[in-house]
């Protein structure tokens, strides 16, 4: 029994090993390596799961399979993590296909006229007919719940890694154990020692995996950290896929030109503004601010200089964008909004023309002129509880702040 639990726990560490190194350098080898593996040692864990019971500490069950069963479910989680969704989608179609077509060919192929006494086990097919299919099924549910899970328990705020992939892979491990045992049930009329036997040993190798993958990530974080300081470049080509595409949405979300957050980054942050402060219940503000004359810069000193005020002018804002609780969006041409948290209109007001004060300072024309501003503040929750209303009234008044002389906030 002993024996059993051991060698479980040895198969797991095996299998484990391997796959975790043809993960680790499936740039060097080809992904294909790994999910080929994968689509092998699933084939094995049918076959075992047919036709080796085992007796462990807690009963009698056929626990064959588990740790190869267990480990492809988990190295999928891996993969997901490592990739992304897109990648980990084709072993999981790959693996229900597959299958399915071997039920399938496996119908076609008893049409065939076999001299002689036939080699092929098809009763082996036929009782694993039924469970092919149900546990493929099983399989497709396992393999995108794990991915969804873990994604869930990451936005509850669960940090550890190790703990979200033992708390995903335990329960999906534990949905499956439930609707195996009820087909089997049906099928044989199994005890509830299958049951239970089959669910200890799975969560078991749950725990294993999760260990070996919590330390597998770990490392790979730790020796990237230790990395020398390496260009721009290097550091970038390091990152995984996840990371990546991470930091392309963030930088998607800024205007070329200006580097400030760009209009299509306005439209999906202002409404998740509001619901924050409606939440926390601080006070907000959205302020248009449009700069004073700016095609007479365009037409005195032409268009790239344009550009170039428009860039200093930016940087000026997103300079002071950290510290302040403030976001700079570039609306569109030569006007930006504003969006400050904390502050009623009327300290958004004062900020907003000591702003404009130290701007005229700080950014001129190519002809020396200082450059200004005129502003419309809106208050959240006084001039509206949405964007568009709220953009409106600050439109309102940039109007009237520029009908009266320009070069200031209203
Ligand atoms: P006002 O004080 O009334 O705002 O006067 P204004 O000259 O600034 O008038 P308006 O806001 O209508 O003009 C905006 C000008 O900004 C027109 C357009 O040519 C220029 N512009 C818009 N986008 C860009 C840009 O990306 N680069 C440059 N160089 N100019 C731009
Ligand atoms: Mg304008
Ligand atoms: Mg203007």
């Amino acid at each position: 029994m002993y024996q059993n639990a051991l060698l479980i726990i040895f198969e797991c560490i095996v299998y484990f090993a391997a796959m975790a190194a043809l993960l680790h350098f499936r740039r060097k080898l080809g992904l294909g390596v790994f999910i080929c593996v994968l689509g092998v040692f699933h084939f094995l864990e049918t076959y075992l799961a047919a036709n080796l019971e085992l007796e462990l500490l807690f009963g009698l069950a056929a626990v064959g399979s588990v740790p190869f069963f267990a480990g492809k479910l988990m190295m999928l989680l891996a993969l997901y993590l490592e990739e992304d969704a897109s990648v980990v989608r084709q072993p999981i179609y790959g693996l229900l296909i597959g299958n399915f077509l071997v039920v399938g060919v496996a119908a076609l192929l008893r049409l065939h006229l076999v001299v002689g006494e036939s080699q092929v086990d098809f009763s082996f097919l036929d009782q694993m007919g039924a469970l092919m299919v149900w546990g493929t099924l099983l399989l497709y549910i396992d393999a995108l719940g794990i991915i969804l899970l873990y994604e869930k328990l990451r936005a509850m705020g669960i940090g550890v890694r190790m703990l979200r992939i033992f708390i995903a892979g335990s329960v999906m491990l534990a949905f499956d154990q439930l609707g195996f045992f009820a087909l089997l049930k049906w099928l044989y009329d199994v005890g509830p020692e299958v049951f239970w036997g089959g669910l200890v040993a799975k969560i078991f190798c749950a725990g294993i995996y999760a260990l070996m993958l919590g330390v597998f990530f770990h490392s790979k974080v730790r020796f990237r950290l230790k990395k020398p300081p390496q260009g721009v470049g290097d550091v970038f080509q390091d990152l995984t896929f996840r990371e990546r595409y991470e930091s392309l949405l963030e930088h998607s979300g800024l205007d070329g030109l200006t580097g400030a957050l760009n209009r299509d980054r306005l439209d999906t942050d202002l409404p998740r503004f509001f619901d924050a402060v409606e939440k926390s219940g601080e006070s907000a503000c959205v302020a248009i601010i449009d700069i004073d004359y700016f095609k007479q810069v365009n037409d005195r000193h032409g268009h790239l200089a344009g550009d170039e005020v428009l860039k200093t002018f930016a940087a000026f804002f997103v300079d002071r964008e950290r510290n302040d609780n403030l976001r700079f969006y570039r609306y569109g041409g030569e006007e930006f909004v504003l969006v400050t948290r904390g502050y009623r209109r009327g300290t958004a007001h004062n900020r907003l023309d000591a702003l404009r004060l130290e701007l005229a300072e700080a950014v001129r024309a190519p002809d020396g002129k200082p450059v200004t501003f005129s502003a419309g503040v809106a208050e959240y929750g006084v001039d509206g509880h949405d964007a568009v209303s709220l953009l409106k009234v600050a439109d309102m008044r940039l109007y009237t702040a520029k009908s009266t002389g320009r070069n200031r906030v209203c």
